[in-house]
């Protein structure tokens, strides 16, 4: 049997792989594909004989790309990837949507529960495996004895979620591979019900994105108006972007009709949410109108519930009860955002604390070339802040976004709630209630004065005492 080395069969059927048990559990379908993961998992299928022998330690998925003398990838590698697609059942199977056999591409989960996720090489679809945990990383060492290749730990496959493949796509393109997903694309597999968790705070950002954004028609340069025909391709274009590669569209897009969607950030800066109020009369937008929502307004509403918070809150009197019943139903209406603005993305000081307690000290000395045999603790800060912190400000599974949320009562009275809004890909959204604060109150500048940072240059700009108390 020859090795298929025609780009045109991408989903050629498995021939090299050995059969898979009749009882093996099917891959369940998670109601979504992707283009992009599809290119990659077919090019890996397709020159998986090359990658194992000229690029085992290559990471499939990550930003660190460390040299085989210096240790294994802190991700899962082609040569552990391509052999678990041939040793263990649970990484390949069919696909519930059309002929091709669906292979594994990431693992995780949360808790105790986690997940194979697979792509289907000739249609895309996302497909997953739910494991308890345990089971499923006996399951997979378990395929690979007698390899001599090892698992990543678990944090490191969590970390390495949605992260770029930039190693594994020159490694292809050294192939000879050309049907690749572009640079930015990182795989961000998810728990079913977390994605569509996710997908509801992704629709904040969406929106942000598209107010931000300029349409130009590419043929003249000339500025288009963003109205009811214009603006439903531009937000299609952000969220499917997002969806896609979870991360958010950088600089130039093509769109439909000749049109050119231009955004005026790149990845390169911490990204910052704080928009300028768009005009009423020129972007619609989705707000939702609280108090609009209850036809009925008596007790039980949530008019008479925000009523009841306002007024007690101003008397000074117990509030707890009513707070917690306007919170739950406006996480269970999937409405968190409130069509307002994001006060920001910010980096926790745990985080940062979480982050610096890991680094390693020699890699300091490597990467601020330190003769000395010590390190001290201004020069881990330095490492940190050049080294580490954007890393963390870009990654949505350690930053936070606050969304504030303004409760106006019938009276014209009104508090602002805000909500913090951390983790996606495979961790479970988080939110974290914060207030009621008057409605002028900035909790920007608060959590600022606790030490949350949104750009390098605010951390940069702390004192060195300060410094070193918030990292611990
Ligand atoms: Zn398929």
């Amino acid at each position: 049997m020859t090795t298929p080395t025609n780009s045109e069969h991408p989903a050629d059927s498995s021939s090299d792989l050995p059969p898979l048990p009749p009882d093996a559990a099917p891959w369940q379908s998670a109601g979504y594909r992707d283009e992009n993961a599809r290119l990659l998992v077919s090019a890996i299928h397709r020159r998986r004989g090359a990658l194992l022998i000229e690029f085992p330690d290559v990471p499939v998925q990550g930003y660190d790309v460390i040299l085989p003398e210096e240790g294994p990838a802190g991700a899962i590698t082609c040569s552990v990837l391509i052999s678990l697609w041939r040793e263990s059942e649970l990484c390949r199977g069919t696909c519930p949507h059309c002929d091709g056999t669906a292979l594994a591409l990431a693992f995780g989960g949360t808790g105790e529960s986690w997940f194979v996720v697979g792509v289907c090489p000739l249609c895309g679809s996302y497909v997953f495996r739910p494991s308890e945990k345990g089971a499923l990383f006996a399951a997979l060492a378990q395929s690979l004895e007698g390899w001599c290749f090892r698992l990543p730990t678990q944090s490191q496959l969590l970390l390495s979620n949605a992260h770029q493949h930039l190693a594994l796509l020159a490694a292809l393109r050294t192939l000879g591979e050309h049907l690749l997903p572009p640079d930015h694309y990182g795989f961000a597999a998810s728990l079913p019900d977390a994605m569509r968790r996710w997908q509801s705070a992704a629709e904040q950002r969406i929106g942000i994105w598209s107010q931000r954004g300029a349409i130009i028609h590419a043929a003249t340069g000339a500025h288009v108006e963003k109205n009811t025909a214009t603006w439903p391709l531009l937000t299609d274009f952000v969220r499917e972007f997002l969806l896609r590669t979870g991360t958010l569209p950088e600089l130039d897009h093509a769109g439909p009709d000749g049109l050119d969607f231009s955004f005026p950030l790149s990845s390169q800066e911490p990204v910052s949410y704080r928009v300028e109020a768009p005009a009423a009369d020129e972007t619609p937008t989705n707000d939702v109108d609280y108090a609009a929502d209850d036809d009925d307004d008596g007790e039980g509403s949530l008019q008479g519930l925000i009523d009841r918070l306002v007024t007690d809150w101003r008397a000074k009197r117990p509030i707890a009860e009513s707070l917690a019943r306007i919170q739950e139903t406006l996480e269970e209406s999937g409405d968190i955002h409130s069509g307002y603005d994001i006060l920001g993305v910010f980096l926790g000081p745990k985080a940062m604390a979480d982050a610096f307690a890991v680094i390693d000290d020699d890699v300091v000395r490597q990467a601020l070339e330190i003769t000395d045999r010590r390190v001290n603790q201004t020069q881990r800060i330095e490492f940190f802040e050049q080294h580490v912190l954007e890393g963390l400000l870009e990654d949505a599974d350690v930053t936070r976004a606050f969304v504030p949320i303004v409760l106006e009562s019938s009276d014209g009275e009104s508090l602002q709630l805000v909500v913090g809004i951390s983790g996606y890909s495979f961790t479970i959204l988080e939110y974290e209630w914060h207030g009621p604060f008057e409605a002028e109150f900035d909790f920007a500048e608060w959590v600022r004065k606790e030490g949350w940072v949104e750009t390098v240059e605010e951390f940069q700009q702390m004192g060195a005492r300060r410094k070193a108390k918030l990292l611990g």
